[in-house]
């Protein structure tokens, strides 16, 4: 049965307020009090980013990692830790914040960009293989919106051909592929605690140094410290390349130490909301639910399905007009086309005017290259999903979205 739309003068599904909550309360509060009275805010001497680095490995399982002020920074960390340098390629995802990129183009490196699957919306290893080159020194795999890379051919590609791996877990805490925690994979797994993240310090970064080697640890570190050798009470401050100055504070710190104790629950909370709509989703028409990549458990930094626009008597845009007068907020896909499409790639200008380090580099960034990013930022509405939603708030989800495709839906 049709149900009238709202955005028609129809009842509205969503009739209650969806559920809030506060991210910060007196644990954060009390870190930050330890933090000032230690009498610095500096990392090396304090001891709340030691101490979050520490609950963070101990839950990550892993030895090393290094904080940093952001995530584009931990992946910049993690670039230059990898020895990625002037003309190399690195092969990435088409639909990603930029965060991913910009520390691939200060290396003056050159991003390329792989093909994603067109339900799970990750990087696919076909794709990833087929643009291999001699030039090739690492690839950054994207674990969008919580939901694994298929990472185990990647993994078999690159090792047999001296590739680093690099995860951008930026919105993919406690993400699993095949039992192992995302982020753990790779060389190197980088983490944001930008205020939209599954935790937040206001901003933040993490990088996970996988090979457990002390000086792999040693270089990471110096390269978030202008390459300063900060270790025990020595400073080795020999210059042999450049590096940025990423440093955290402890006031981040001790902000994350309290987040990270919420952290198992944020994100089993988001697991279960994701996929009970994507059950609630299932066989209802025009609507092409997620899937989560084979072997994975994805942590929904928010939850993104696609219309079969041919399907639906509406645009995408109606549609999604639709839903929010059912009381869903929603938007249309996730970033508005594929990271290629930007004038920096379209103009081939990292730096004002320059054309280095593209220059005599044959890296295709045509409108077409990756068929199924276009099609899958064409066609996709995302909906937020929040820890604080209740149950109830994602039944309504569900009948929204469902009332609204079966208005649409031509058969
Ligand atoms: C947020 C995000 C980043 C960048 O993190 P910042 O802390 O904002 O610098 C990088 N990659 C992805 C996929 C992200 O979502």
């Amino acid at each position: 049965m049709k149900q009238k739309l709202a955005l028609l003068g129809g009842p509205i599904t969503k009739m209650t307020p969806f559920g809030k909550g506060k991210r910060f309360g007196l644990e954060e509060a009390r870190q930050l009090m330890e933090a000032l009275e230690q009498n610095t805010l500096f990392y090396h001497f304090g001891s709340k980013v030691k101490q979050f680095l520490a609950d963070f490995n101990e839950m990550y399982g892993v030895k090393y990692s290094v904080a940093t002020s952001s995530g584009t920074a931990a992946i910049h960390v993690a670039l230059g830790a990898a020895g990625v340098t002037v003309g190399d390629e690195v092969i990435t995802s088409p639909i990603t914040d930029q965060g991913t990129l910009i520390g691939i183009l200060y290396q003056n490196a050159i991003p390329v960009f792989a093909d994603l699957n067109p339900d799970t919306y990750t990087m696919d290893p076909a794709s990833v293989e087929r643009l291999i080159t001699p030039r090739t020194k690492a690839i950054v795999v994207v674990h969008l919106a919580g939901n694994p890379c298929d990472m185990d051919p990647i993994l078999e590609m690159a090792r047999s051909r001296g590739i680093k791996v690099i995860e951008d877990c930026a919105q993919a805490y406690l993400t699993r592929y095949k039992g192992k925690l995302a982020g753990t994979l790779g060389d190197y797994g980088c983490f944001s605690t930008n205020d939209f993240k599954h935790i937040s310090t206001g901003d933040g970064g993490i990088v996970t140094v996988n090979s457990g080697d002390e000086s792999d640890y040693h270089t990471a570190h110096a390269f978030a410290d202008k390459n300063y050798r900060r270790f025990g009470t020595s400073v080795q401050r020999d210059l042999h390349y450049i590096a940025p100055n990423y440093r955290m504070t402890e006031l981040q710190g001790a902000v994350g130490i309290a987040q990270l104790k919420k952290l198992n629950w944020i994100c089993s909370t988001r697991n279960r909301y994701g996929e009970r709509i994507t059950e609630g989703l299932r066989g209802i028409p025009a609507i092409r639910p997620p899937a989560v990549t084979p072997g994975g458990e994805c942590t929904y930094w928010f939850y993104m399905f696609r219309l079969e626009l041919d399907r639906l008597t509406c645009s995408r845009e109606t549609f999604c007009e639709a839903l929010a007068a059912e009381g869903v907020p929603n938007r249309a896909g996730y970033i508005p086309d594929v990271c290629y499409m930007q004038p920096l790639f379209q103009e081939r200008h990292a730096y004002p005017g320059s054309h280095f380090p593209f220059e005599g580099s044959s890296v295709s960034y045509e409108r077409g290259i990756c068929p199924n990013a276009e099609e899958i930022l064409r066609t996709a509405v995302q909906v937020p999903i929040s820890e604080f939603y209740t149950e109830e708030d994602v039944e309504d989800i569900i009948r929204a979205i469902r009332k609204v495709a079966l208005w649409y839906a031509k058969d």
